[in-house]
């Protein structure tokens, strides 16, 4: 038996449940995994990656010194040839190229990347290097993939983007509705709370989903709606509502704007309309809304099927109808709750890490808030007008509007849609520097890249999808010569300060990032409540919390919205922008599998890579027949914008019709063959379909004959169940 060093509490580095794991080290190299059964959120559940995933922490090729491109007068698709160099030649050379394109072309020509992995107090220091150094509101993070869709429907329905509920109400709910949300492989340790309030609590659950996930097995309902067909799914299910009077009046008169408006765009939308439209049969449609509207207390839960749409503000608004027409909001157990991906991707977005935005949501373009930023940063002066998203980044670099690109953890050349398009913008830049812990494949065509510490080789906080601030703890020392984000920031923010001739300093000087949290909170009344003594004493406290005495927020809207009166939007029927015809027969949709994460960066330089080390396309079996084609067989897959080679798996899981890929495989990258039209006002990309083909094809070099079988993977049980 292995006797520790140490055990250390932190938070898990993967999704946004934000389990808390303890961290057995020995030799500076962490061991074994374990969950505390004492603690919040997850209460000693852990899914297959919290367990096991964290041996990418000292994978040998994790970064440990900055490396400076040397073959700069070759164009970026020539691949990079690398040097050593010291902290102190890296970060001048970072300093003088910024510093200098700032001068000539000013701030606005820079776009750069927060970092949803990353901590809140090093995003805090990213945007704050961005606005008040660089001068630019030129930021944002991967949340414009994921859930830009929900973020902007909530907040023009209710003015809150957030999950109204906390994690510890779901094992006691009555009814919910899961949608657009693979959740048992996405957010695999709420999946078990959900699915403890079927079992246990004979809570009733209604799943809409295209796909057959295994939350479908423990619906007493399933909606298997068309892709892309949300929106006439749920105003359907609004019509039924206020035709048969099952809304809640008091709520809607005393809480609600618009109802009337709205009221009477619905009298087309019958369910045997949205039957045509949807494919669900008018009847459960029926079943669905008495379900939903007549439980005592009810709450939504979704997923990138929602959001990751060119109308996902129409799909997340049209949710947020019917909630507050059943008034179900502003209770424990009911409310709106988008399932936010990655670890930090609720606080990376809290902590400013937007374009329009700084801590907590606070506008950029509002006078009052940017003299209070200005005064707390040493009397800056802060650019007024709101920044470029990252789809509009790209297209910038294209067009040569952004001259210089810099990534903090993030991966644009794998999570960007249609990346052909993606990488000949970003080809075209002066100057990209990353700052990573591995180099990824945008890292690969960086002139500079500074070498991070790891989640376990810092301290910080990281806020999870419940909005749950919780502590990250130093575990073990940082590899090689890589540094905390926060050092690494506020050594360039001084360097690049003195370039451009700073008469003020903003202030870079920290000796820890409690600190940083400190100055955080002292500008954001929603974390004001929050210390770190605080964290360590309760583990972790839920955000808007205004005071030290105050208890913090599990759920939202007991009192009211932020916008004042929950606002009622009619909506239009929208298509997508790209349909199957016959050179592309069939819809694409993208996802998430259990065993990755994302671009695969960690995950892929983890052992979970041996449980899943390929990509695959999921295909139905009437598909496949019509194909000749079985399990294992190499396909074609193509789109209007490029083509992948990868093994097929034959499963019903998707609909006849479509295919499914993951995206966390490079060598097969899904997003090669996505479509980069976006949602007019989140900007966030339709990644859930598009068309493609698939023809079968021979084995790609190196792989003929090497071929293991292909196991359906997917039909593991959880594992974090069996655990557990
Ligand atoms: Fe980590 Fe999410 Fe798995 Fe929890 S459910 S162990 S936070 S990946």
């Amino acid at each position: 038996m292995i006797q520790p060093d140490r055990v250390v509490r932190s938070t898990c580095p993967y999704c946004g449940v934000g389990c808390q794991v303890d961290l057995y080290v020995k030799d500076d190299h962490i061991y074994r995994v374990e969950a505390p059964f004492d603690a919040a959120p997850n209460y000693g559940m852990l899914c297959v990656k919290g367990r096991f995933g964290m041996d990418y922490v000292t994978h040998p090729s994790r970064l440990r010194k900055p490396l400076i491109r040397t073959n700069t007068d070759e164009p970026r698709s020539v691949p990079s040839v690398w040097r050593e160099a010291s902290w102190e030649e890296a970060l001048d050379l970072v300093a003088d190229k910024l510093a200098g394109i700032v001068r000539q072309y000013g701030g606005d020509s820079i776009a750069t990347y927060a970092c949803a992995k990353a901590t809140n107090e090093d995003n805090y220091l990213f945007q704050k290097f961005v606005r008040a150094v660089l001068g630019t509101n030129n930021v944002d993070h991967c949340a414009r993939l994921c859930h830009a869709g929900s973020v902007t429907g909530l907040q023009l329905a209710i003015g809150s983007s957030a999950m109204s509920n906390s994690i510890a109400e779901m094992e006691h709910l009555d009814t919910f509705i899961v949608t657009g949300s693979n959740t048992t492989e996405t957010h695999p340790v709420i999946s078990n709370f959900l699915k403890r309030a079927v079992r246990k609590n004979g809570a009733t659950l209604i799943v809409i989903d295209p796909r057959r996930v295994e939350m479908t097995e423990y619906a007493t309902l399933w909606l298997r709606q068309k892709p892309g067909s949300d929106v006439a799914l749920w105003q359907a299910m609004a019509h039924v509502v206020v035709k048969e009077k099952l809304y809640n009046e008091d709520f809607v008169n005393e809480r609600t704007e618009g109802f009337a408006e709205y009221v009477e765009s619905l009298e087309h939308a019958t369910p045997e309309w949205a039957e045509a439209i949807t494919g669900v049969p008018a009847g459960d449609i029926r079943r669905a809304a008495r379900l939903y509207a007549k439980a005592k207390a009810a709450a939504i839960y979704w997923g990138m099927g929602i959001s990751q749409s060119t109308h996902g503000t129409e799909n997340t608004l049209a949710i947020a109808n019917l909630a507050l027409m059943c008034g179900h909001l502003g209770r424990p157990g009911t409310g709106l709750n988008p399932l936010r991906g990655q670890n930090n991707v609720q606080g990376c977005s809290d902590s400013g890490g937007l374009p329009n935005v700084f801590t907590a949501y606070q506008r950029v373009d509002d006078e009052a808030t940017r003299q209070k930023f200005e005064q707390a940063w040493g009397g800056v002066r802060l650019n007024p007008t709101p920044g470029l998203t990252v789809t509009e980044m790209v297209d910038g670099a294209l067009a040569g509007a952004i001259k210089a690109m810099y990534v903090m953890g993030e991966n644009p050349l794998m999570s960007e849609p249609n990346l052909n398009h993606a990488r000949h913008a970003l080809e075209e830049l002066d100057f990209i520097v990353c700052q990573d812990i591995f180099i990824n494949e945008t890292g690969a065509i960086a002139d500079v890249i500074l070498p991070s510490a790891s989640f376990a080789e810092k301290d910080g906080t990281f806020t999870n999808s419940d909005r749950r601030v919780q502590r990250v703890r130093k575990v073990i020392a940082p590899i090689g010569e890589s540094r905390p984000d926060w050092e690494i920031l506020c050594d360039l923010a001084k360097r690049v300060e003195t370039r451009l001739g700073f008469e003020t300093s903003a202030g870079w000087e920290y000796g820890h990032p409690a600190e940083i949290w400190d100055e955080m909170r002292r500008v954001t009344p929603a974390f004001q409540g929050i210390t770190y003594e605080r964290l360590e004493r309760e583990g972790g406290v839920h955000w808007p919390c205004p005071a030290e005495d105050h208890p913090g927020t599990p759920y939202l809207f007991e009192e009211g919205f932020p916008r004042g009166r929950g606002k009622f939007w009619p909506l239009e029927l929208n298509r997508e922008r790209e349909l199957p015809d016959e050179e592309y027969p069939f819809i694409l949709s993208t996802g998430r599998v259990l065993y990755h994460w994302h671009g695969g960066t960690m995950t892929r330089r983890s052992r979970l890579d041996d449980i899943w080390p390929e990509a695959i396309v999921e295909m139905h079996p009437d598909d496949a027949g019509t194909l000749g084609l079985q399990t294992g067989d190499w396909v074609k897959v193509s789109s209007r914008r490029g083509q992948i080679t990868l093994r097929v798996l034959v499963t019903g899981r998707s609909p006849a019709g479509t295919v499914f890929i993951p995206f966390h495989f490079a060598e097969a990258a899904a997003n090669v063959l996505t479509l980069n039209e976006v949602d007019p006002r989140a900007k966030i990309p339709g990644y859930k379909v598009c068309a493609v083909r698939v023809e079968k094809t021979a084995p790609p070099e190196g792989r003929e004959g090497l071929d293991v079988p292909l196991v359906d993977r997917g039909a593991i049980k959880d594992m974090a169940e069996q655990i557990h």
